[in-house]
């Protein structure tokens, strides 16, 4: 199934996604940005087709024009928009009802002028992720709602982080999953492997530690991607909280446990010994 959808975006639920759309950080999804330079120049816009649970809904595309002269190496900004009042936004504020309830009771207490700084709290927050699918105008939408997170975390309690990883790198089954839990984990185990195959087209599967793809010299391209702070304690599968490393990286880490700097950019073992991130385009 992944191999059609391509990572787009994960979006934390905010007032503008249910409200307007969301603006795309054309950053780490190497793919979208390759079809979408290709299709749609800036200034321009298109329709196109939004689908979630199985229904169909319009919307705009639009790359956004910029002063080009005076932000020289900005990329692309993309945005996919929609009205307030339209059946995909009303839909959205439905799923993500707890967020709706939240954001709105904070704009209700607060200057217009704050109102756009209003997050949701880590613990209550749920995401929009965005795939593209065989049809080059529609995208795919899943919502992460609070009750999809929830059922999550007591799924992962039980989980191995190795195996884990190793569902979502090689796609193997998940042992532990329950059938109450099904859809959640699929869902989740879908983005977290989308995440990490687009980082493995941003580094062309080089490990970022050693640099190097070992494998492209047997015609193959093993790397692996591995959460900094563990997935099953953390549930964190934003990119940034992922590396790409080399098979040999990843089972020396899990064993030796080294600290990371995230400010260095260093795995600090427990010996002393120090390596460095050499290949980073994703991690701040
Ligand atoms: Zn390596
Ligand atoms: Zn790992």
């Amino acid at each position: 199934m992944l191999d059609n959808n391509y990572y787009v975006y994960k979006k934390e639920v905010d007032w503008s996604v249910l409200q307007q759309g969301v603006s795309i950080p054309v950053t780490i999804q190497v793919v979208f940005q390759n079809t979408i330079n290709k299709f749609l120049p800036r200034g321009k816009s298109k329709d196109i087709y939004l689908v979630l649970e199985g229904l169909t809904y319009k919307a705009r595309l639009v790359n956004q024009k910029f002063d080009e002269r005076k932000y020289p190496n900005r990329k692309d900004i993309l945005q996919i928009r929609y009205h307030p009042q339209s059946e995909i936004a009303e839909r959205l504020r439905s799923i993500f009802a707890a967020s709706y309830r939240y954001i709105l009771e904070q704009r209700n207490s607060l200057p217009e002028n704050q109102r756009k700084f209003i997050k949701v709290p880590e613990e209550i927050k749920e995401y929009l992720a965005i795939y593209t699918t065989e049809y080059p105008d529609t995208y795919l939408l899943e919502c992460i709602t609070q009750e999809d997170t929830r059922i999550i975390k007591e799924t992962m309690v039980h989980e191995d982080e190795q195996e884990y990883e190793a569902s979502i790198n090689y796609n193997t089954v998940d042992p532990n999953a329950t059938i109450a839990a099904v859809n959640q984990i699929v869902k989740i185990r879908k983005l977290n492997r989308a995440i990490g195959e687009s980082l493995k087209l941003l580094y062309n599967y080089r490990c970022q530690i050693c640099g190097e793809n070992i494998s492209a010299r047997y015609g193959v391209n093993v790397v692996e991607s591995h959460h900094i702070n563990p997935f099953v304690e953390s549930l964190n599968n934003n990119s940034e909280n992922q590396v790409i490393i080399c098979p040999n990286h990843h089972r020396i880490i899990h064993r030796a446990r080294p600290v990371f700097d995230r400010r260095k950019l260093i795995f600090v073992y427990h010996n002393g010994v120090e390596e460095r991130i050499i290949l980073n385009r994703h991690l701040q």
